[in-house]
């Protein structure tokens, strides 16, 4: 039996595959490469010293999914394939709806037809909108969201929602991310944005590496310890792990599962600069600009309930996250490409 990732060649699925493999799952990626390299499978098989049965289609062909399917015995999925670009959402929503949306509603129609009902959705803290209060618990109101891939996220959550509710055989996690960074502590795979980064991570690492002027600081006069942007920040390796937990719980469980994937702690965003200067040992430019449309002061999760349920916390510090993160863009300063 094995587990399908899809999306499994991106960042997060990347780092998701070697713990699955780590903790003795066997998987199948299915990847249409399109924000991605085949690079990073190649990287996960030699960290791990395992192949992995890797398919180049789009989960939205369901003769290819269905290929898929027929040469595995698949008894769930682990679903990372989406776009995720808010200003690009924004530009074109359609691709959007239609990759996240239409995309998602293709896979599950695939997994009835195989008799697979285990599902695990990346979804976000975007669905929280501006959130009344911090941290965010998972029974706070969702669905104010401010832009298209906020709402494909929540239209999804929605969407499985409904279907769990129409059919109990169906075992659906809702993973809500907060704010995933950092990179395997091999150096070996990481963050490899296409064009200029919208995340601050990458591109503060980008500054680092000399392939980008200076950071502009996205406002630093909101109601937050030091007037910049107040964000939780997750390793991606913990966060990967939160998987393989939410995988092992609800094994055969069937029914709707929620939580919060987060750290609990909120960190601004000249913390996060500061922090990246220790790691890399040199001072960044940056330069203080008005606030980005849509951004909200701050947003962190409370853990919590996550925590109980599923045995896991996520464990690794702030400057674990950027101590691994240059690891990575140093040795690799062009990503996969370098
Ligand atoms: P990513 O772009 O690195 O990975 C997504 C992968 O899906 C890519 O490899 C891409 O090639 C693939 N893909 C996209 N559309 C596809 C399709 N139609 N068919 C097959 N493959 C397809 O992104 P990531 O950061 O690893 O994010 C993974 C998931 O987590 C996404 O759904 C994203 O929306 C969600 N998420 C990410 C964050 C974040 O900050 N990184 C936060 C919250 C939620
Ligand atoms: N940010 C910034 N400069 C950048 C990118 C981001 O100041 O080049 C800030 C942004 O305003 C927010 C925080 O960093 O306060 C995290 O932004 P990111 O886009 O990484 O995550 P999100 O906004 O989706 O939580």
């Amino acid at each position: 039996m094995s587990i399908l990732i899809t999306g499994g060649a991106g960042y997060i699925g990347s780092h998701t595959c070697i713990e699955l493999l780590e903790s003795g799952f066997d998987i199948v990626v299915v990847d249409n490469l399109c924000n991605s390299s085949r690079e990073a499978m190649k990287r996960v098989e030699a960290l791990t010293g395992k192949s992995i049965p890797f398919y180049e289609a789009d989960i939205r062909n369901p003769e290819a999914m269905t290929e898929v399917f027929k040469a595995h015995q698949i008894e769930a999925v682990i679903h990372f394939a989406g776009l995720k670009a808010v200003g690009e959402s924004t530009r074109i929503p359609r691709t959007y709806y239609d990759n996240n949306v239409t995309g998602t509603l293709k896979l599950v129609e695939v997994m009835e037809q195989f008799n697979v009902h285990h599902l695990v959705f990346s979804s976000s803290a975007t669905v929280y909108g501006d959130p009344a209060i911090v941290p965010i618990t998972e029974d706070m109101p969702t669905g104010a969201t401010t832009n298209p891939y906020g709402r494909s996220k929540y239209i999804v959550e929605e969407m499985l929602k409904d279907i769990s509710a129409s059919d109990n055989k169906w075992n659906f996690t809702l993973l809500r991310y907060f704010n995933p960074v950092g990179s395997h502590e091999s150096g070996q795979i990481g963050e490899d944005p296409k064009g200029i980064p919208n995340n601050l991570m990458p591109f503060i690492a980008q500054v680092a590496v000399g392939k980008r002027e200076q950071l502009s600081v996205f406002g630093d006069d909101y109601d937050t310890k030091d007037g910049t942007g107040v964000r939780d920040y997750i390793h991606v390796v913990d966060l990967a792990q939160g998987h393989v937990a939410a995988v092992k719980t609800h094994q055969q469980d069937a029914g709707l599962h929620i939580y919060n994937l987060g750290s609990g702690t909120g960190s601004s965003v000249l913390e996060m600069l500061q922090a990246f200067e220790k790691s890399c040992g040199k001072s960044l430019p940056y330069s203080i600009q008005p606030r980005r449309p849509g951004d909200i002061a701050e947003c962190y999760a409370d853990p919590s309930f996550a925590e109980k349920a599923l045995s896991w916390k996520a464990s690794r510090t702030v400057e674990t996250m950027t101590d691994d993160t240059w690891r990575w863009q140093s040795g690799n300063p062009n990503g996969y490409e370098s």
